[in-house]
């Protein structure tokens, strides 16, 4: 019952989408999540990048991290995932609004360990720089010194907006101000080569040509 109550979406339900493929192309479009800390007396919010991996959600930081070691005790969080679609141009300030796809996952990371943590790795650097495959994987030190966290997908919601015009108030219909939907298209520019590298190496495919809609 409690887990129903905090994943249903109350304020404008019907913005709520359950469809577990729409919550997957979501988080895949996503590099970025904001995990809530509740350590005692530092509470915070970290933005971290992510990357789906199946039926959970993987991030990866320094064992140094005060957040990540706190979140590796198993502790109860929420993390959202927040794509920013456009902004909606009312005629009123109050019926502005934006479009957005918006996700929030509830429960408890779970720190990887031995090979599960470098295939985790690898889940992650595939996401977050793909067909970079030359790269070279990390060393038993570098190993020791990150941590790799992953949430099941079992308690989450999703809430999408996307209005094409904006909802004006009876009162302002005859108003003589622009409103309208103003969208928002992310999309990479052209890679930049570092400086120096040996055997001019060209631009892997997949970062060339990596898709929009990544934010
Ligand atoms: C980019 C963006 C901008 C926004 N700007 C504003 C703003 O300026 N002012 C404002 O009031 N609201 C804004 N919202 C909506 C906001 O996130 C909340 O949905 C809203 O404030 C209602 O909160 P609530 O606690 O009353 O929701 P409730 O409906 O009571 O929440 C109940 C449950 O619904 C689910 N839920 C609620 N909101 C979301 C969400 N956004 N995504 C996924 N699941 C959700 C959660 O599981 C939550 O526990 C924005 C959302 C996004 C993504």
């Amino acid at each position: 019952m409690r887990e129903r109550l905090r994943t249903t979406v109350r304020r404008i339900p019907g913005k709520q989408v359950t469809d577990r493929e729409v919550l997957d192309q979501v988080l895949d479009a996503a590099l970025v999540a904001h995990v809530a800390v509740p350590a005692p007396g530092r509470l915070a919010v970290v933005p971290v990048g992510t990357a789906r991996d199946g039926d959970r959600l993987l991030i990866h930081g320094s064992n140094a991290s005060q957040a990540f070691r706190f979140l590796a005790t198993g502790v109860e969080t929420c993390t959202t995932i927040t794509l920013l679609d456009g902004v909606v141009v009312a005629r009123s300030q109050f019926e502005s609004s934006m479009n957005y796809r918006s996700a929030m996952l509830f429960g408890a990371y779970r720190a990887l360990e031995g090979e599960e943590k470098e295939r985790g790795l690898a889940v992650l650097a595939e996401a977050l720089m793909p067909g970079m495959t030359q790269a070279r994987t990390p060393s038993a030190k570098e190993l020791a010194a990150t941590s790799v966290l992953a949430l099941p997908l079992t308690e989450w919601s999703l809430k999408v907006s996307a209005k094409n015009e904006p909802e004006d108030a009876s009162e302002d219909f005859d108003r003589e101000v622009w409103g309208g939907v103003v969208p928002l298209h992310h999309s990479w520019g052209t890679p930049i080569t570092a400086p120096g590298l040996p055997g001019d190496p060209a631009v892997p495919e997949a970062l060339a040509t990596w898709p929009e809609g990544r934010s």
